[in-house]
């Protein structure tokens, strides 16, 4: 074997690593296990959700291995981008592609031959090339190739969204180069095109890594998308802050869209392919330098896209169908901070997308395409928390709510429709089930349409006995009686209402229908703006952080680079929060790695210090712990008042403390890593088991110390810490007080639940 193996007890600590090269102190979940297996030459599946940081599960074992990564990037405005940003960071990294010329492609291949580079981004092109094969020969007895590295992999599948059949030979790398180890990414969701990219690329018994493909800091919602869908939008697209995407179902669309907003005074630019190459990656660079805020597009706008800080991802019309819909809308949020992702639903959008669908000229395809739209529509119309579908969608389940979507924030009552359910279906037995919705509706309502005299159906008996229901509600019905099972439709493309079993038992009164019925949408609320939830949002923090972002985008100007890569959202509001004034406190940020302290410390240092000065802040950091929780919860809510109190909701800062709770971390690590107060934390933690979230309680408090706190609980004669603590004594922590009365709390209002139910 011509690769050294290099055993993984050598590297005790490839967090130190990850700092160092990177500036991050944990790995994000997955990428260690993966990074080990690479450094045994390990054939390796990466599967991560969008923004899940498969980029660094090649790139950290390209810097602690022997020789060059080759890693094979299908999109050459990528290539250019994440190789600025590797060298951003201080990392010898090059690509090699058709836009150089030869003597830059010489020059770069003899750097790569004297072992000055450690990771080479090619495109799947190249690989075809003899002459580049030969230098690839050349480069392994030399240097040495520490691995290929298969970005976008399910290019490989023809079951994939983005086939390329220059990726269907890359499997003549392994069997040029047995000997070199493949990792193959990807974000692909579904199974078929997962063992595909195996099969395709011949991986030799991979290490399959396959995260949650939960994304916990997007917020999903749908809204109705009425006559006044454009000032909907516009008014939404004011209320957020930061960079959007617009998804619309044409190119004409995309292009009355983006007039419209710009006429209003949006920064915006359209994105669809049948603009001109160089005005399409203008655009696009426009959007990822954040000269421009809004890019209104067609899907083609797509995996070029690694802008880390989209906060939001509006779908204008329909999506085709879910996977779609989750591969765009994820492209909000990568870094992690919070995000917004909402699908406007109008019935005429779905209508027009299924003309689209009847013009493909397979009737296969047209098949599934609608049947794919008809999960899309389901899950527009789902009145239940929308991750379940989604993950459920992809074969993941997701334990309790998402808390994280608009159908658990805020669940539509539902109502007995069954006397209207009856009316409906026996209207579509009186037109011998021939008739479409509109017309039964019709019926209904006793419209005079000349059609309707002709056809003698003002004669029926159903006739006019739904005059009390409006257009839109007898729609909303027949819609759910589809959903729920309750009633065919032929899928002959005329969609005729056939009543089934379950339509017949309503009639005879066996069977009760329920509905969904959807409250009007408020506005959005100030949460779904961008970063609220670890941002204090203070006038000094707001206005520092606009600073640091206009002196990050002017340092990234001059090297023309995308601003993010200067710095992440992230760590812009970590300073404007915590004004680092050392050299030493600012390479703490999470985000600052040793050269970019080195690039760019000083200038940020002086630019907070000058902020400082000039609005007479103490020169000091400060921690910021939000939310007075605990003041709270603990003057409310006493176990004896009638109405117990309602726990407070979850946010994003809540999952991620739970998340790293469950990954086995204690309050105090937590809190160092996410840079907040341990009281913070405990809070945190009191919320997510006051929401009923399993939390291994014994974990933080040992057992023989919870007893005596519960015990005093039981007594009923004290609730609040202050109270609860003289009883305990000194040696009981505020924390552990809280933790426990928490519990006691949760299982009090059960048994009081139970109690109710029981009744
Ligand atoms: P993917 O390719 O899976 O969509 P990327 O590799 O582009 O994701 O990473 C998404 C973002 O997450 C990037 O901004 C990256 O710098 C950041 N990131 C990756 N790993 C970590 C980590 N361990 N800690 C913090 N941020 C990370
Ligand atoms: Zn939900």
């Amino acid at each position: 074997m011509a690769q050294a193996e290099i055993p993984v007890a050598d590297f005790p600590s490839l967090e130190k690593a990850l700092k160092h090269h990177f500036g991050y102190d944990e790995f994000r979940p997955g990428q260690r296990r993966v990074i080990e297996a690479a450094l045994k030459n390990q054939d390796t599946l990466v599967i991560m959700p969008t923004g899940g940081g498969k980029s660094l599960c090649y790139q950290l074992p390209a810097l602690l291995k022997i020789g060059v990564m080759v890693v094979v990037s299908p999109l050459i405005a990528l290539m250019q981008d994440q190789v600025a940003g590797l060298q951003d960071n201080g990392i010898a990294a090059t690509f090699l592609n058709s836009s150089l010329d030869v003597e830059a492609q010489r020059q770069r291949e003899a750097a790569l031959l004297r072992g000055e580079i450690k990771l080479l981004y090619v495109s799947p092109e190249r690989l075809q090339n003899p002459g580049f094969i030969q230098f690839l020969n050349n480069l392994s007895q030399t240097v040495g190739i520490s691995g290929f590295a298969i970005d976008e992999a399910h290019c490989v599948s023809e079951w994939g969204h983005d086939f390329r059949p220059e990726y269907r030979r890359l499997f003549e790398l392994r069997e040029r180069f047995p000997q070199i180890s493949l990792l193959a990414l990807t974000a692909t969701a579904t199974e078929r095109v997962r063992r595909d990219i195996a099969q395709q690329l011949r991986l030799r018994d991979p290490l399959v890594q396959v995260s949650s493909f939960n994304r916990p800091n997007l917020f999903y919602e749908v809204r109705p998308k009425g006559r006044d869908g454009y000032r909907a939008l516009r008014e939404q697209v004011r209320q957020h802050s930061g960079s959007g995407i617009i998804y619309c179902l044409s190119r004409k669309r995309v292009d009355e869209l983006a007039l419209l907003l710009s006429q209003d005074g949006e920064s915006v630019l359209p994105y669809h392919a049948g603009l001109a190459d160089e005005v399409r990656r203008d655009n696009q660079t426009r959007f990822i330098r954040d000269d421009v805020r809004l890019m209104v597009a067609t899907v083609a706008f797509g995996m070029g896209i690694n802008k880390p800080d989209v906060r939001f991802v509006i779908h204008y019309d329909i999506p085709r169908n879910i996977e779609g819909y989750y591969q765009e809308s994820g492209r909000a949020g990568r870094d992690g901070e919070p995000a917004h992702c909402t699908l406007y639903l109008a019935y005429g959008d779905v209508a027009t997308a299924e003309y689209l669908i009847s013009q493909k000229p397979d009737e296969t395809e047209q098949r599934i395409a609608r049947q794919q739209l008809r999960q899309m529509v389901d899950y527009a119309e789902s009145t239940v928390c929308r991750r379940h579908i989604q993950l459920s969608y992809f074969g993941e389940t997701l334990a309790g709510l998402c808390h994280q979507c608009d159908n658990c924030l805020n669940p539509p009552p539902t109502e007995d429709w069954t006397i209207e359910a009856q009316k409906f279906l026996s209207c579509v037995a009186r037109c011998q089930e021939r008739f479409g919705m509109m017309h039964i509706i019709d019926v209904l309502r006793g419209s005079r349409k000349q059609k309707l005299t002709n056809l003698g159906h003002d004669k029926l008996s159903t006739y006019g006995i739904g005059k009390d229901r409006s257009v839109e509600e007898w729609k909303l019905l027949g819609r759910s009686l589809l959903h729920q099972g309750f009633l065919d439709e032929t899928t002959d493309g005329y969609r005729i209402p056939k009543l089934n079993a379950a339509s017949w038992q309503i009639l005879r009164k066996q069977l009760t229908v329920q509905v969904a019925v959807p409250k009007d949408l408020k506005p959005i609320e100030t949460k779904a703006s961008s970063g609220s939830v670890r941002f204090d949002n203070s006038p000094e923090a707001v206005a520092l952080l606009a600073e640091l972002k206009a002196l990050r985008k002017r340092l990234a100007d001059k090297q023309n680079l995308p601003p993010y890569m200067v710095f992440n959202e992230s760590t812009l509001k970590q300073m404007a929060q915590q004004r680092p004034q050392t050299l030493e406190q600012f390479g703490q940020l999470s985000g600052v790695g040793s050269r970019k302290l080195d690039q760019y410390g000083e200038t940020f240092l002086g630019s907070i210090r000058q902020f400082c000065a000039d609005h007479g802040l103490p020169t000091q950091p400060i921690i910021i712990s939000p939310s007075p929780a605990s003041h709270r919860s603990a003057s409310s809510s006493h176990p004896n008042s009638s109405q117990p109190s309602q726990p407070p909701t979850i946010g994003n800062t809540h999952r991620l403390t739970l998340q790293l709770f469950q990954q086995g971390h204690s309050i105090d690590d937590i809190a160092q890593q996410r840079e907040l107060k341990p009281v913070t934390i405990a809070t945190h933690l009191e919320h997510l088991i006051l929401n009923g979230e399993s939390i291994d309680l014994d974990a933080l408090v040992p057992p023989d110390r919870q007893q005596p706190i519960r015990q005093v609980l039981d007594t009923q004669e004290a609730f609040t810490l202050t109270d609860l603590r003289e009883r305990l004594g000194e040696s009981y922590s505020f924390d552990e007080i809280r933790l426990v009365r928490a519990d006691w709390q949760q299982q009090h209002s059960q048994s009081t639940d139970k109690n109710h139910a029981d009744q």
